[in-house]
């Protein structure tokens, strides 16, 4: 069997995150990936700037992205209001920034195996995981960064995953070259909301969450965008006027912002695989990074430092994780609740358009400021 210090399990940006910071101090890193780079992925792929500090210290270049400053919000009935964000962020395809980071981890050191992995045993201070190739690693750590949802979350018996998720989220990329560079759009609709944002190719990502009661009255996502999707005059607009870049949309089932533990087993939870933010927030991505540097850290000095011990790392690790974003999560629960029951959404965008500073205080609070490093 290979032994290794640290083996993380998916490698979306939680996970290749820690594989570049782990390499980069010089640990033995397995990074085990059930799809080869590049690959599209259901995101809306706006990322907030306060990662970039931390991205800069992993010495991690992107491609040229596109620089967002204003948000525009509209509610179902089409009434529109639009603010400078406080700190901005960057549009990004999934594409392009896994692959970046993959390259980046394999450049610092890290091995990457594509393959699925379906158990994960904690023995006598070692984990032992098993891949669908029947392939069996050991580590003294393991990082879970395997997002949302996966089978893996059955065999740990974690409690969200035995209650409903009735989400789905879809995403494409389109041509539209009148849609200018610096914004990124959110508009309600029945039973979900949209995000529009340009990426470094220039395409348009449309990506959008809506529950199964309102998918449900559709046939498909075709019918779904134009009798639901465009009841929104903006989303009307777009899909009317905008050319379609990939064959189909792409899709996912079953997304669950239940309530997750950090620590499952011994397992350190790192990403979406911890805890997923409501995507109105547009926080995901960054929180997926920022974990995985929290995480990290803790790594590091668990194998230098013989008096903190593995019980303390995972407290440390909790702990730390919580003060970052637990704030956040529950502003986004409360948020994505008022915002999509047709009454309590229009009185909030009547509020926060005359308000425009309330609005900055609520996007302040389902963000964190730029990462110290
Ligand atoms: C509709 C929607 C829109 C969003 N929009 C935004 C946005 O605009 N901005 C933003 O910041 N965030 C957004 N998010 C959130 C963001 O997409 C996630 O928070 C982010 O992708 C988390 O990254 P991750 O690395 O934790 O998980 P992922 O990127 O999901 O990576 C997990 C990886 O694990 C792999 N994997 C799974 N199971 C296994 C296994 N058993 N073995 C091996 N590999 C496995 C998967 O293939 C995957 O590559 C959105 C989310 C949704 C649902």
């Amino acid at each position: 069997m290979d032994n290794y210090d640290v083996i993380i399990i998916g490698g979306g940006l939680a996970g290749l995150t820690c594989a570049v910071h782990l390499a980069n101090a010089g640990y033995n890193v397995l990074l085990l990936e059930r799809n080869t780079y590049p690959h599209h992925k259901v995101c809306g792929e706006y990322v907030s700037n306060e990662i970039l500090p931390y991205l800069e210290q992993l010495k991690l270049s992107l491609p040229d992205t596109v620089s967002i400053d204003t948000l525009q919000l509209s509610t179902r009935n089409g009434e529109l209001l639009q603010t400078k964000l406080p700190l901005g962020g960057f549009g990004i395809s999934r594409f392009a920034f896994d692959h970046t980071l993959y390259q980046k981890a394999i450049a610092v050191g890290a091995i990457v195996h594509f393959e699925t992995v379906n158990n994960i045993v904690f023995l006598e201070d070692r984990f032992v995981v098993r891949t669908e190739k029947e392939k069996e690693y050991s580590a003294k750590i393991v990082i879970g960064a395997y997002g949302k949802r996966s089978g893996l979350d059955k065999q740990l018996n974690r409690g969200f995953i035995s209650k409903p998720s009735p989400w789905l989220g879809v995403k494409a990329h389109y041509l539209m070259p009148d849609f200018p560079d610096n914004l990124v759009a959110l508009h309600n609709f029945e039973g979900g909301y949209g995000g529009l944002s340009k990426t470094e190719s220039g395409a348009v990502n449309f990506c959008y969450l809506a529950s199964y009661k309102s998918f449900r009255t559709q046939k498909n996502i075709e019918k779904f965008n134009s009798n639901v999707v465009s009841g929104n005059k903006h989303l009307n607009y777009f899909l009317k006027n905008a050319r379609p870049l990939f064959d189909e949309p792409i899709s996912i089932a079953q997304v669950s912002f239940g309530q997750k533990d950090i620590v499952e087993d011994h397992i350190l939870m790192c990403g979406d695989t911890a805890g997923l933010i409501h995507p109105l927030c547009g926080n995901g991505m960054a929180m997926a990074i920022h974990s995985a540097k929290i995480a990290s850290e803790r790594v590091d000095t668990y194998f230098k430092n013989k008096d903190y011990g593995r019980m303390e790392m995972e407290k440390d690790y909790t702990k730390a994780w919580k003060q970052a974003f637990k704030r956040r999560m529950q502003t986004g629960r409360i948020l994505q609740y008022i915002l999509l029951q047709p009454a309590t959404s229009n009185f909030l965008m009547q509020t926060v358009s005359k308000s425009p500073g309330l609005i900055r205080s609520l996007i302040k609070r389902t963000h964190g400021k730029p990462i110290s490093i």
